[in-house]
């Protein structure tokens, strides 16, 4: 047996290993199993505007495709540079309230590239423990010294800030919306200790963006922090139903970035219809505030739900855990929603700590009042069982 068997095959036995599940996608944002045509409700998008299947958006991504072609050909140093990259970035300055944005391939790449830009082998980064994994592998990129704060847990945070602080650089890294839990980031103390700690401050918005705040920024507008945010980092990927991502900051700092951060130097400009469509995308979440109040009471039906039969902690944001406690038994759960037609993931250790395993469900505008309705009454009766 070669390493890779072996290893594959201890992974199965303690019920630890992932594969994939091809699904096809109907126009309507319903999925079907690609295996046996089963239909699932999906409650495990982050696309929770549903701007993925917008026909603006894919109106205006045919638009870029047909003008400017299927690839960028380039990286945005050499010849790659588009016009079109730039009035995104400019939107996308406007939306965060900064003077300038600078778009990357992805929000793993975002992460992992401009953290190692930020701080080296003589900085120190703090981390919150739930951070993403892109933060995390952002983190080790840059070989600075690292220390993982409790989540969400500032006197920790603070703690760790009189110890280490040192004399270097300082970055301290959060999300606003946390994508397992799916709680906030209290952002205005945050942004008080940043300031007497003399820190670079970066918020991951991946899962706030488009949701939340006045034009759909994401919590730091909503919060009121943005120029206490040295680097907003938000995906499109997610509510804004594309892919790629970007950071909003100074000037300068958009222009070292261009300089140092490698993901953005040696990799291929996102292509055009992507474009086109986040750029779509942006505009309807600045002039459609009607889609997030929408979403926002479909989270709340289905919490109000469950809260009626006692269930608590189901956080404040359209992500949604049930907590269940033991692996095996969330496995179990999620597969016996599978079979009821609810696609919803089982999170377990080493992702979330020991004995909290739960169910996660995010709530999308694809799912009607009533699907979401039984999707909670499945879920409870699940839970008796
Ligand atoms: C999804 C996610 C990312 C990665 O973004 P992609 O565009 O999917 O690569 C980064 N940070 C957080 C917090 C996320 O949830």
């Amino acid at each position: 047996m070669d390493i890779f068997s072996s290893w594959l095959s201890k992974q199965k036995q303690a019920g630890q290993l992932r594969s994939l599940t091809p699904v096809i996608r109907a126009t309507d944002g319903r999925i079907n199993l690609a295996e046996t045509g089963k239909a699932l409700l999906d409650f495990s998008s982050n696309d929770y505007l549903a701007l993925s299947l917008h026909p603006e958006v894919i109106a205006e991504s045919h638009r870029y495709l047909d003008q400017a072609g299927c690839g960028a050909g380039a990286a945005r140093l050499m010849s790659g540079d588009l016009k079109l990259y730039h009035n995104l970035e400019e939107k996308i300055a406007r939306l965060k309230g900064k003077e300038a944005a600078l778009l990357f391939g992805s929000g793993y790449m975002t992460n992992s590239g401009v953290i190692p830009a930020l701080a080296g082998r003589h900085d120190v980064i703090f981390s919150d423990r739930l951070n993403h994994a892109s933060i995390y592998d952002g983190c080790r990129l840059a070989r600075a010294k690292l220390h993982r704060f409790h989540h969400n847990d500032l006197n920790h945070l603070e703690k760790l800030l009189r110890r280490h602080r040192g004399t270097g650089q300082a970055l301290i890294v959060v999300e606003s919306i946390y994508s397992m839990d799916g709680d906030f980031c209290p952002l205005r103390e945050l942004a008080a200790l940043k300031k007497r700690y003399d820190c670079l401050l970066m918020v991951d918005e991946a899962h706030a963006t488009g949701l939340y705040g006045a034009n759909g920024s994401g919590l730091i507008e909503e919060e009121g922090v943005t120029d206490l945010i040295d680097i907003a980092m938000g995906t499109f990927g997610k509510a804004l139903g594309s892919y790629g991502a970007y950071i909003a900051a100074s000037q300068n700092m958009v222009d070292y970035l261009i300089n140092r951060a490698r993901s953005f130097i040696y990799s291929t400009a996102l292509p055009p219809a992507v474009i086109g469509a986040s750029t779509a995308a942006v505009d309807i979440i600045q002039t459609e505030p009607k889609q997030r109040h929408e979403l926002h009471k479909k989270a709340r039906l289905f919490k109000n739900t469950l809260k009626k039969e006692g269930l608590d902690n189901l956080g404040p944001s359209q992500i949604i855990p049930v907590l269940v406690g033991d692996s095996d038994r969330a496995m179990t759960m999620a597969s016996k929603l599978r079979k009821e037609g609810i696609f919803a993931t089982a999170i377990r250790p080493p992702t979330v700590p020991p004995g909290t395993a739960r169910l996660r469900f995010s709530i999308t505008l694809h799912l009607s009042n009533d699907n979401i309705l039984r999707c909670a009454r499945l879920l409870l009766q699940t839970l008796k069982l």
